[in-house]
């Protein structure tokens, strides 16, 4: 068995006659936590469609947890986090427990009693993600940034090897989006669990991301995130086809 987590080889995709995809080669290793960058447009969503499943490339073979996608049955061993904050209008009437209970029904079944230590799961996962006092409270009278520390746990509770976040932060008030960060750094070093984040903001990002792919159609640039923050100026304005400030966060 090898250590990756997600692998992809030579991935192609169009809409119709527009290619968004081609020759996207990756390889996320256990314990990576890998931010993903890009333009607009440059297909972060449609590539993360096609490691979910969701979309069938053109061309190309995807790996998760080193089981070809056709074959692959693990899913709850995957947890998505879209950019979907503030899904829950104010007054929506289930609690932070039971939204972070709907990840385990999968293992418990949609109308089945849950169990005691499924009861400890839900409110540990709570715990984790730092939202223990709002555990009975209405989801919808949360803040963005609390309501995707949410989405988190509900992810946790079954416990994933890998987790998926399509623009997180998108939503949540600037001083919490380091925080947020935070977290999900905690979760990945104290708990191993393998990260792959889509990101506009590549500022704070780069101080927890271990690598960093910069997606536009291909991968123009693949490498330690140190590398990253030593790019120029210039050379990621030509990949991202327009002028870019470059913000960098220094690793503690
Ligand atoms: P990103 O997430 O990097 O912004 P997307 O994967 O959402 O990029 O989009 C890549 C390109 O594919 C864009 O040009 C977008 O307009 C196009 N696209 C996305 N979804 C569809 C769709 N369902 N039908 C046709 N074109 C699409």
């Amino acid at each position: 068995m090898s250590d990756s987590v997600i692998k992809l080889e030579n991935i192609y995709y169009s809409y119709g006659e527009k290619t968004v995809l081609r020759n996207v080669n990756l390889d996320i290793k256990r314990g990576m936590f890998m931010g993903m960058v890009g333009p607009n447009g440059g297909g972060k969503t449609t590539l993360i469609k096609i490691i979910l499943g969701l979309l069938r490339p053109d061309h190309g073979s995807i790996y998760l947890l080193d089981e070809p996608i056709e074959a692959f049955k693990d899913w709850n061993r995957i947890g998505f986090v879209s950019q979907k904050a503030n899904t829950f209008n104010k007054g929506f009437p289930a609690t932070v427990f039971e939204v972070v209970a709907m990840g385990l029904t999968a293992k418990v079944g949609y109308f089945k009693f849950m169990r005691k230590n499924h009861k400890e799961k839900v409110l540990q996962a709570i715990d984790q993600v730092g939202m223990g006092e709002y555990a009975y409270q209405n989801i919808g009278n949360l803040s963005g940034g609390q309501q995707q520390r949410v989405f988190i746990a509900r992810a946790l509770v079954s416990e994933p090897k890998l987790l998926i976040l399509d623009e997180p932060t998108v939503g949540i008030d600037y001083r919490n989006v380091e925080r947020f960060y935070e977290l999900l750094h905690e979760l990945n070093v104290k708990q191993n669990i393998t990260m792959l984040l889509v990101t506009h903001d590549t500022g704070a990002m780069t101080k927890y991301a271990t690598n960093i792919v910069c997606l536009n159609q291909t991968l123009h640039f693949h490498g330690k995130s140190e590398e990253y923050s030593a790019l120029s100026a210039e050379y990621l304005s030509e990949i991202y086809g327009h002028p870019v400030q470059v913000i960098v966060h220094d690793h503690d």
